[in-house]
């Protein structure tokens, strides 16, 4: 099954693609936490994508669709894999259309999780992000057991530098100028499927489930 999560930043992408990656057995595909894992590591990528990262601007189309295209023709994704963050824009889809045509294969389904702009600083300023294992906690809505320390695998917690309220908003703001356009694609495409994010972590799960089946 092969599976776009679409939404705002912090609408719950991530939060619902770990659950969806270990309901399904298949890979949690995030380009962002590509990037962070590259920061970390100090590589050349990093370096490139930070500087646009740290503005709440978009990694040029060609840097990540490259990343993406030669992602998924790793073994792990054989029986798909959900995608998280990406696409973000038009030609990144089209691009990741035209590399699935060639390999035979296409996008069953893409879940717009839905979430007023107001709720999103709110979620943001809480966010606690794991930079090891990717995994996202918040502070009241989705606590760690421990304070700051990551359940999964006991790295510290950090609060993402661009999840600082000047960076969300612009980050908003893209998000409406170039991402949101994909709802229509992926409409027009017959694979669209909206789920209302505002609901509790596990309810918004099951909508998820729901639509793709048990
Ligand atoms: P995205 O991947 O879309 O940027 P995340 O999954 O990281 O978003 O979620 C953003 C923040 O909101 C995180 O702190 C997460 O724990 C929290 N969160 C996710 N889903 C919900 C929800 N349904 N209700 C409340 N908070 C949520
Ligand atoms: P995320 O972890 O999905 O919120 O992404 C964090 C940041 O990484 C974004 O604000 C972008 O700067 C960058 N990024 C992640 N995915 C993409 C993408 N598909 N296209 C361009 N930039 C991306």
């Amino acid at each position: 099954m092969k599976i776009i999560m679409l939404g705002a930043p912090g609408a719950g992408k991530g939060t619902q693609a770990k659950q969806i990656a270990e309901k399904y057995h298949i890979p949690h595909i995030s380009t962002g936490d590509i990037f962070r894992a590259n920061i970390k590591n100090g590589t050349e990528l990093g370096k490139e994508a930070k500087k646009y990262m740290d503005q709440g601007m978009l990694v040029p189309d060609e840097l990540t669709t490259n990343l993406l295209v030669d992602r998924i023709k790793d073994a792990d994704c054989e029986n798909g894999y959900v995608l998280d963050g990406f696409p973000r824009t038009i030609p990144q889809a089209e691009c990741l259309d035209r590399a699935l045509e060639g390999l035979g294969e296409k996008i069953d389904f893409a879940v717009n999780v839905e979430v007023p702009d107001e709720n999103i600083i709110r979620r943001m300023s809480g966010r606690r992000a794991c930079l090891s294992c990717g995994a996202t906690y918040h502070i009241q809505y989705n606590p760690p057991k421990a304070e700051n320390v990551c359940d999964a695998c006991g790295s510290q917690l950090v609060l993402r530098d661009d999840d600082k309220a000047e960076t969300v908003k612009k980050r908003l703001d893209v998000y409406h100028a170039q991402t949101q356009p994909l709802i229509d694609y992926y409409t027009e495409k017959g694979v669209l499927a909206q789920v209302d994010g505002t609901q509790e972590i596990d309810k918004v799960f099951s909508d998820i489930v729901a639509i793709l089946g048990e």
